[in-house]
């Protein structure tokens, strides 16, 4: 793909992908206009990087449609001064994103080729202040815990308990809730000994599989 080419991919999927939808954040929309998503995306559908849909990143996985990416990170309303945890690095395209917004990132994947090969892209693209995980990222990540925002792209059945265990006070989660194959984004903010969720909208996202996600 051309350089001016795929700025220009990337100027449009953000003005009439993610703009036009009502995202607002510039901090998001400028991160996304300035990653190159088609480093993340495989060859063989490489020339849709910058289309309005998930695609395939090997291991029945999936890389989120832009849109979603935009939607999550803005839901997050990070400040820049945030320690996060992102659950599902998957190719580690939304890595990079929240790796710019944020202070610190912990990113676990459960699957460990998918882990190494984000783990490997991201060490070319010079992006620092990433640990990377492999593991059940259901059961959060005790010993890099409390952060201020966590980040799922993989759907579960509830909020895993051990996530509002490990959130500051304050803090945010982002994650689908519901079924197998059909959830609603939902924001989850601390405040003390409580909780307060929002339904943000419908979406699909593969499944958590883990101890307090999906089981298979
Ligand atoms: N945000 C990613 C990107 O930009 O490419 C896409 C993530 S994909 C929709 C969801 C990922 O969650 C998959 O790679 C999947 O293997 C991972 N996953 C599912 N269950 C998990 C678990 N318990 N712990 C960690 N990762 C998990």
């Amino acid at each position: 793909m051309d350089l001016v080419k795929e700025t220009d991919l990337r100027r449009r999927m953000v003005e009439e992908q993610i703009r036009r939808r009502g995202i607002r954040d510039e901090r998001v929309l400028s991160a996304m206009e300035e990653v190159p998503r088609h480093l993340f995306i495989p060859k063989a559908v490489r020339h849709l990087a910058y289309a309005d849909e998930p695609l395939p990143i090997g291991e029945g996985q999936t890389i989120s449609q832009p849109y979603i990416v935009a939607e999550m990170t803005a839901a997050l309303r990070l400040s820049g001064t945030e320690k996060v945890l992102e659950i599902g690095t998957g190719s580690g395209y939304q890595t990079v994103i929240l790796a710019r917004l944020c202070r610190e990132l912990v990113t676990i994947e459960r699957i460990a080729s998918l882990s190494e090969a984000a783990r490997k892209l991201l060490a070319t693209m010079e992006v620092g202040g990433v640990t990377f995980v492999v593991g059940d990222g259901s059961l959060g990540s005790p010993g890099h815990a409390p952060f201020d925002r966590i980040l799922s792209a993989a759907a579960s059945p509830s909020v895993p308990a051990p996530w509002i265990s490990q959130l500051s006070e304050g803090g945010i989660i982002v994650l689908p809730v519901g079924g197998r194959y059909e959830q609603e984004l939902t924001r989850v903010t601390r405040a003390g000994s409580r909780t307060e969720t929002e339904v943000l909208g419908g979406c699909r996202f593969v499944p958590l599989v883990g101890m307090y996600g999906f089981q298979s």
